[in-house]
This record gives C-alpha cells, sequence and structure tokens, in this order.
C-alpha cells in the first residue's frame, strides 16, 4: 500500500493577520489540483482569517499547539475546542521547541494527544533526539521512547488520525540536514518500533514526516527513501514559492 505523501508548513511565531492571509492565498493558489496532503499551521491569533483562505480547499488548516486541559482556568492556553471553532483539523504536538524551552514532557504531550483525538482533532506529533544524544549513540532510543510514550494508551484504530514527524534537534533551523540515509534508517527503526506495539499493518499505514531544514534543494531527495512519508517545514515555509517547490517534490 503507498502511503500519500503529506507536507506541513509550520509557520512558528511569525506573520501577522495581513501577511498569513497573503501567504496562504499564494499556497492555495499553487497547491491546486496537487495530489499530496497539505497543511499549514499559522499562529493561534490569525487562524481565523486564514480559515476564510482555506475552507473548501485541499489546504488544511493546523496548530502548533493547544492545551491539555479541555477549558477553563487556564490563562493564556487554547483548548481544541477552540481550534476546531476557528477550522483547525490537525495540531502539532511535541515540537522539539514546545518540549525543550516550554519543558514539555513525553506524558504532558501525551495527554494532549489523546485530548486531540478525543475532540477530533489529527496529530502531528514530533519527535527527534538532540545533537548531544546522536553523539553519544542515542537517537534511535531516544527517539523510539518519545514515540512509545507519546501514543501510550491510543488504541491502533485512532493511528489513522496520527502522523509521526521526525525532527532531529540538531537539523531544525540550522540548515543542517540529515542526509536522506540517516533520516530514512530512523524513519525505519520508528516504522518497527509501531510494529512491535501495534501491528505491522499500523506500521505500514503510518504517514513519517521528516522536518529539519527541508527545503526545495534537499526535498527530492528525502522524499524519495521509501519510509520518508512527507515534511514538517518551518523556514522554508513561510515562502509559498519554496513551500509550492517542496510540495511538487511530493507529487
Ligand atoms: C520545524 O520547526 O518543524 C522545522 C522543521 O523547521 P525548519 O524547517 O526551519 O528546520
Amino acid at each position: 500500500m503507498a502511503r500519500i505523501k503529506y507536507i506541513a508548513g509550520n509557520w512558528k511565531m511569525n506573520k501577522t493577520t495581513a501577511e498569513a492571509v497573503a501567504l496562504a492565498k499564494e499556497i492555495v493558489e499553487k497547491a491546486k489540483g496537487l495530489k499530496c496532503k497539505i497543511a499549514i499551521c499559522p499562529v493561534f491569533t490569525v487562524l481565523s482569517e486564514v480559515n476564510k483562505v482555506v475552507r473548501g480547499t485541499n489546504v488544511l488548516l493546523g496548530a502548533q499547539n493547544m492545551s491539555d486541559k479541555e477549558s477553563g482556568a487556564f490563562t493564556g492556553e487554547i483548548s481544541p475546542d477552540m481550534l476546531k471553532d476557528v477550522g483547525v483539523s490537525v495540531v502539532i504536538l511535541g515540537h522539539s521547541e514546545r518540549r525543550s524551552y516550554y519543558g514539555e514532557t513525553d506524558s504532558f504531550i501525551n495527554g494532549k494527544v489523546k485530548l486531540a483525538l478525543e475532540k477530533g482533532l489529527d496529530v502531528i506529533l514530533c519527535v527527534g533526539e538532540t545533537l548531544a544524544e546522536r553523539e553519544a549513540g542515542k537517537a534511535e532510543s531516544v527517539v523510539t521512547s518519545q514515540v512509545v510514550n507519546g501514543l501510550k494508551d491510543i488504541s491502533e484504530g485512532m493511528l489513522s488520525h496520527i502522523v509521526i514527524a521526525y525532527e532531529p534537534v540538531w537539523a531544525i533551523g540550522t540548515g543542517k540536514t540529515a542526509t536522506a540515509a540517516d533520516a530514512d534508517a530512523i524513519h525505519k527503526v520508528i516504522r518497527e518500533k509501531l510494529a512491535e506495539i501495534y501491528s505491522a499493518d499500523a506500521a505500514e499505514k503510518m504517514i513519517i514526516q521528516y522536518g529539519g531544514s527541508m527545503k526545495p534543494e534537499n526535498a527530492a531527495g528525502l522524499l524519495a527513501m521509501p519510509n520518508i512519508d512527507g515534511g514538517l517545514i518551518g523556514g522554508a515555509a513561510l515562502k509559498s514559492d519554496s513551500f509550492a517547490a517542496i510540495l511538487k517534490c511530493a507529487e
């Protein structure tokens, strides 16, 4: 079974409303007729306006994070229902910037994954090792433990709502990319772990994106690898030309 390619843009803390709407319009135009799955994930404040641009198109609206709580006295937080209310269908959880700057742990992220699924949101679950962990030979063990703990208590039936993004921390925003072979090797390890904890069928179906300085120059090589099913794109998602060039590589 061929897995569909899935490209998601993580805009991080960039773009005012006018800028985000303009970029979304360009992306919608350039994405017309493409067969790959596409999502853009802007900041919370522009979601509602960007939703007006992407609604009814082949570009999905995603968020970059959400609360682990449903509602209530959690100042500054955004709930899954609020995301759905403004047209969001997918949420990035466990991004390495959330893990490292805001102390998000595997169990905290797992709580969010479960809540997102309960509320009917799809999830992009990010995993990835730091440079120190890679140099210590721990890349595989770190990543598989993030996968196992992030998916704790999640049934096989729910996996169709989850995508895993392998993002080596040392490659995010640094211009350094894992070689296609190195990235594919970790994707394969993730798939083997999914086969072990779920089933061979579940592992075969799982979309595993690569993230970490993916750009038009390296996207084709990465996306040609057997276990790389798409990309989570940061910097290169902030301009429609570079994002569209990556989309073309996924066709
Ligand atoms: C990311 O933040 O998910 C990411 C992959 O960023 P960049 O493409 O800029 O490395």
